[in-house]
């Protein structure tokens, strides 16, 4: 790997070499890593590229998301469609189900990938996608390097304590790493963006929109019953289970979500949303009496390694840039998990950044608003949420929950989920997208 950047190091100087800071190595990160370093420009003039993640590797937890229309277009030009398809969990459909394991309403996902239903064609494990684009990364990166190329660093378990910058330059201050400086930063770092943070400072405050919903993700052992499809158990007191294949032989995945209109779970995180302990504590304590497959639930939360909490929520900033940094994926625009698209929205926004940052190399404010100008209307789409989500699908009392499940079969019986999905699936298939001049070596 290359070296680190000297303190202050590089210029503006259109003929230079950028260096580009990248906070996150989730979804988003990796993508845009590796395209940058795909652009048809000599070697000498890609950009030298560090890589920022709070953990010790690319985090190989979070459960089943999708990838989507555009989405599955960019891992097509990055060369990882059959990589990415060897490894789908294979899940067949949506099965709403009671606390008998009755079966109300199923909904089969098209595997033909036309129709947007709530299982996507290419459904996948979150930690298994973040390695293989990690992998691609590094690849691409050694390659890079053997060509005399600066490739890409990578620094993982520190993290972003101080941002400042001014016309040339932004000055970072690492934990471990100490200072540094760029050209360009990105935010890719999810949800809740330190970068964000530090580079909007109070600007930002009020652009993180709470859906009043919290989400619990885990794996559990996989039992002879649970079978390809998932089950969708509504619960009274605003709560429901989603138990789904992982496309292995020996796990299933969990995700329970808890509604919180109250904003007790809130108030009972706050300053300690990093806390497993408490959280597997505050899930167990909900899960008491939810009737349907509870004791092995409480088992699975016990055991978890994977245990992955989270409030669910939307990112709406007027301006996804500020100088010379700019936010990418979650970090800038999260859609919420209901809203199915916010791996396909990572994407394809690592894909417009990149090509847009090689069409403008030495300017970044237009490459800026170029990105923002082909993302904003994907986005804008992408956080509508289906009607009714996700606080109609989580009533509060018995009636409620049996009431929507009636509901949920007059629409299976009627057939009007095949309108619903074609109107209302998630809004993945763009007809024409912006074509940049990447070059990705399938082989590599
Ligand atoms: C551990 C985890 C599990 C998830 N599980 C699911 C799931 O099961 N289902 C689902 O629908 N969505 C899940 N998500 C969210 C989903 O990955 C994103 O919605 C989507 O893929 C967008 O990707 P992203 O790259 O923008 O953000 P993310 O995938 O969230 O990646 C952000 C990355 O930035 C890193 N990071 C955060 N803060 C800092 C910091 N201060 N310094 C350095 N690095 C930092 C994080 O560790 C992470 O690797 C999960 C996210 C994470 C982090």
């Amino acid at each position: 790997m290359s070296t680190s950047p000297p303190l202050h190091s590089g210029t503006t100087n259109s003929r230079a070499r950028q260096n580009i800071l990248i906070v996150g190595c989730g979804i988003a990160g990796p993508v845009l890593a590796t395209l940058l370093l795909s652009s048809p420009q000599s070697v000498a003039r890609l950009p030298q590229v560090t890589i920022l993640e709070r953990n010790t590797a690319a985090l190989g937890s979070g459960q089943n998301i999708d990838i989507r229309g555009i989405g599955k277009h960019i891992i097509n030009i990055l060369g990882l469609t059959d990589e990415i398809k060897e490894t789908t969990t294979g899940e067949e459909g949506v099965k709403i189900v009671d606390a008998n394991n009755r079966i109300w309403a199923q909904y089969a996902a098209d595997k033909t990938g036309k129709v947007e239903t709530g299982t996507s064609d290419v459904e996948i494990l979150r930690g298994r996608l973040a390695e293989i684009l990690l992998g691609k990364a590094k690849r691409v990166s050694k390659d890079v390097e053997a060509r005399g190329g600066a490739g890409i660093e990578f620094v993982f378990n520190d993290t972003i304590e101080h941002l400042d910058q001014d016309d040339d330059k932004v000055h970072v201050r690492l934990t471990k790493a100490g200072e540094r400086s760029y050209d360009l930063v990105v935010g890719s770092d999810g949800l809740h963006s330190r970068t964000r943070q530090l580079a909007w400072g109070q600007a930002q405050d009020g652009c993180l929109k709470q859906l009043e919903m919290y989400g619990a993700f885990f794996s559990t052992k996989k039992e002879a019953a649970d079978g390809e499809w998932r089950s969708w158990y509504h619960s009274p007191r605003g709560m429901s289970v989603m138990l789904r294949p992982s496309g292995t032989k020996d796990k299933s995945t969990m995700l329970v979500l808890l509604a919180d209109k109250s904003g007790a779970i809130a108030r009972e995180m706050r300053g300690s949303e990093r806390d497993v302990v408490l959280q597997k504590r505050l899930v167990l304590e909900k899960l008491n009496g939810i009737f349907w497959q509870e004791s092995r639930l409480k088992d699975a939360v016990r055991a978890a390694d994977d245990f992955y909490f989270d409030c669910t929520a939307q990112v709406k900033l007027e301006k996804w840039s500020k100088g010379r940094v700019v936010l990418l994926g979650d970090a800038g625009h999260c859609a919420s998990p209901f809203s199915g698209m916010g791996t396909t929205l990572a994407l394809a926004g690592a894909y417009h950044l990149a090509g847009s940052l090689i069409s403008h190399p030495d300017q970044h404010d237009l490459a800026f608003e170029q990105y923002e100008e082909n993302m904003r209307p994907l986005v804008t789409k992408a956080q509508k949420l289906a009607p009714g989500m996700p606080h109609l699908f989580h009533p509060q009392t018995f009636w409620g929950a049996c009431l929507l499940r009636i509901f949920c079969a007059a629409i299976y019986w009627s057939s009007i989920i095949n309108l619903l999905s074609r109107f209302k699936g998630p809004p993945a298939q763009v007809r024409k997208f912006k074509q940049y001049d990447f070059v990705v070596k399938k082989e590599i």
